[in-house]
């Protein structure tokens, strides 16, 4: 399974690309975790990025590509990989074409504006590892750890409300056109966002088997 999640930011694309992974045995690929590791780690290509991601901004696409054919040349992505917030621009989709980067299905999980305005507000992201948690629909066992590694809980400095909004404009002007992009490759499968975390898995798994 070669799959690209599409949708706005805080559409549930890194939470359902994980649970995705584990189902499938796949890695699940976040450019966004890759630069935030990148600044953390003060990496020449952390701080190109740093000053876009910071403010919402999409980071340049000749590093996003050179990203990416960097880590799916890793032998974990032998058996396929899901691609989580890439592509996010036409150009970084036909440079992906070009290079022979292959996929089965670009997903779009579609959610509305003020939902996501509401819910980025609750998202709460680790430190260290960079695990998603929602202050009411997933909260961490233990306020403001991960459940996973034991690291910090945070706001991420692009999920303050100002930039929220700027972020939703960079993605229906630069990233929404890619859903044209594969339909016109026959490739794209649509799920609305529903009420739960599972419920939104199980419309996917359904979309994906159709
Ligand atoms: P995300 O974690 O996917 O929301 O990404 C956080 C930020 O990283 C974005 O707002 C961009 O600044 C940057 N970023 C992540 N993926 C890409 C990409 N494919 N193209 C350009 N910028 C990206």
């Amino acid at each position: 399974m070669k799959l690209i999640l599409l949708g706005a930011p805080g559409a549930g694309k890194g939470t359902q690309a994980e649970i995705l992974s584990r189902e499938y045995q796949i890695p699940s690929i976040s450019t966004g975790n890759i630069l935030r590791a990148a600044m953390k780690n003060g990496t020449p290509v952390g701080l190109q990025a740093k000053a876009y991601v910071e403010a919402g901004k999409l980071v340049p696409d000749d590093v996003i590509i050179g990203i990416i054919e960097e880590r799916l040349a890793q032998p974990d992505c032998a058996n396929g990989y899901i691609l989580d917030g890439v592509p996010r621009t036409i150009p970084q989709a036909e440079a992906m074409e070009a290079k022979g980067i292959d996929i089965d299905w670009a997903l779009s999980i579609e959610v509305e504006d003020q939902v996501i305005v509401d819910r980025m507000a609750g998202r709460r992201t680790c430190k260290n590892c960079s695990q998603t948690f929602h202050i009411v629909s997933n909260p961490p066992k233990q306020e403001d750890i991960c459940d996973f590694c034991g690291g910090e809980l945070g706001i991420r400095k692009d999920d303050a409300p100002e930039t929220v909004l700027g972020r939703l404009q960079v993605y229906h002007r630069e990233t929404e056109p890619l859903k044209t992009f594969y339909a016109q490759r026959g490739k794209l499968k649509t799920v609305d966002n529903q009420p739960s975390i599972e419920a939104t898995t199980a419309a996917i798994r359904a979309a994906l088997e159709n």
